[in-house]
């Protein structure tokens, strides 16, 4: 993904963040019966409680995104005042899951929760936020999680902890992007950590 690419689509996720992700109650999973529902409708397709389609990843599609590849997830992480947020892009079969069903299972959904974690801050994590985009070939899970820090400024590391319970996981390409810095990693099994000082 280039730079202003990954730019764009952060921009874009900031704002599909706040007005997806503003509550603290876990939101389900839209499924497949809500986006033929919508087009049936027609009308409704603009409501503000509009599924998956707020999230416009089709944009980083058009902008020449990275393919889907088994193993690989890339991982944004942004901050907003004393707000991280972080968006996961992963095929769904890097947890074990069918990309024909398109659907979490109790077991993945469960794991959500510890995958992704932030050192230092003193963060209380909210409730990840699982969605899916099977606008591809095959089917990516698209997970957002949101830290509320005391201490933003002293947030230290991000940490993909999911290699452990999702064997299916190798690389998370990951980014923390704000306006005023950037850092990038590849985050692995072995060094899974990717450091924001
Ligand atoms: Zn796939």
């Amino acid at each position: 993904m280039t730079v202003p690419a990954v730019r764009l689509f952060l921009a874009a996720s900031a704002v599909a963040l706040i007005a997806a992700c503003g509550g603290p109650k876990p939101e389900p999973v839209p499924a497949p019966a809500d986006a033929a529902m919508d087009a049936a409708t027609g009308e409704d397709a603009a409501a503000p409680e509009a599924p998956a389609e707020d999230h416009a990843h089709d944009g980083e599609a058009e902008a020449g995104g990275e393919a889907h590849v088994h193993g690989l997830a890339d991982l944004a992480i942004t901050r907003e005042g004393n707000r991280f947020m972080g968006e996961l892009i992963s095929p769904m079969a890097n947890f074990g899951l069918s990309e024909t069903d398109a659907a979490y299972t109790d077991v993945v959904t469960a794991e959500l929760s510890g995958l992704v974690e932030v050192d230092g801050g003193d963060c209380q994590a909210g409730v990840p936020h699982p969605m899916t985009d099977d606008s591809g070939d095959h089917t990516d899970a698209v997970v957002h999680f949101i830290w509320t820090c005391a201490k933003p400024d002293e947030v230290r590391t991000v940490r993909f902890a999911g290699f452990a319970a999702f064997s299916g996981f190798e690389k998370v390409s990951t980014i923390y992007i704000t306006d005023a810095e950037q850092k990038a990693g590849d985050l692995t099994p072995s060094a899974p950590e990717l450091s924001l000082k």
